[in-house]
């Protein structure tokens, strides 16, 4: 089972029974994934599932923009509890660790974050930029795309970049 497979899994919708529930648990061990035997896992699957709903996001942005490429998550070998924005095969230095939900604005924040930096190494420019100032955007308290040019606005909610 591939991350993308359990996260689709995730929002199928379908109820999580215990067998489900497992099952899903021991795909993502599969991807290396330390999973606590004491954890809950409904808990640890609804926090991949915003983890990824938070990658789509950016996802969406980086094609709204027009720059190729995907964000993905990828589990460390050195560190299976916790996943790292990757991007280009490049993975951030900072890692996301598992265990710690957040609400999904807080998981979309840190995604954002992190994926903006790697893509700006990788792209060799700032990424993503104000539509109107050309200045590059920033994470700013909440889960929205900021210009910091003269007369700071927001530009969209992160996963809507390109929205009317
Ligand atoms: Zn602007």
């Amino acid at each position: 089972m591939t991350f993308e497979e359990i996260a689709a899994a995730l929002r199928g919708g379908a109820g999580l029974d215990d067998d489900r529930a497992l099952n899903l648990a021991a795909g993502l061990e599969g991807l290396g994934v330390a999973v606590p035997a004491d954890a809950d896992l409904r808990a640890l699957l609804t926090e991949i599932a915003r983890l990824d709903e938070a990658v789509r996001a950016v996802q969406h942005d980086l094609e709204a923009t027009g720059v190729p490429g995907r964000v993905t998550l990828t589990v460390p070998e050195w560190a299976p509890g916790w996943l790292r924005v990757t991007y280009g095969g490049r993975a951030a230095s900072t890692g996301i660790a598992l265990g710690q939900p957040g609400s999904l604005d807080q998981v979309t924040m840190d995604v954002a974050d992190t994926a903006q930096a790697i893509i700006a190494e990788e792209v060799w420019t700032g990424w993503p930029t104000c539509p109107e100032h050309g200045f590059g955007l920033h994470v700013d308290k909440r889960a929205v795309w900021r210009c910091k040019g003269a007369e700071p606005h927001v530009v969209s909610r992160i996963g809507q970049l390109g929205e009317a």
